[in-house]
């Protein structure tokens, strides 16, 4: 009498392994059916990677702009460039959003810059 009739082999789905049980012993697949790890969060993980990344994004554009601001004051109107750039981000940019980050930039940022800057000024001199 066969004994394995009560444990009958699966083909594991990802890994064609044979196998009886629940887990694959060799990729550890459920019952051998794929499972995917994206969609086990719903949708408040997604929205909230989807926020993430979008903080994310308008970080580095908030950094690119600021530094573009500076290029832009440290050489005058040398670099048309980046005076160019940014008066066009400036039309985009809400006045709100320019407003909080004039007062960033008096409160933070010109001591932030000025040290670093003095900082290679004493390492290049
Ligand atoms: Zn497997």
């Amino acid at each position: 009498m066969p004994q394995n009739n009560r444990k009958p082999h699966i083909v594991c789905r990802r890994c064609k392994t044979r196998f009886s049980g629940i887990y694959c012993p060799y990729c550890g697949a459920e019952n051998g059916v794929v499972r995917s790890v994206r969609g086990r969060g719903g949708l408040l993980a997604g929205l909230l990677r989807f926020l993430l990344s979008v903080v994310a994004l308008s970080l580095i554009l908030a950094i690119a702009f600021a530094i573009l601001d500076y290029v832009a004051s440290a050489s005058g109107d040398g670099r048309g460039a980046a005076r160019a750039i940014l008066d066009s981000a400036r039309y985009a940019i809400p006045q709100s959003v320019l407003d909080v980050y004039a007062t960033i930039k008096v409160q933070y940022l010109d001591g932030w810059v000025a040290s670093v800057s003095e900082f290679f000024r004493v390492l290049f001199s």
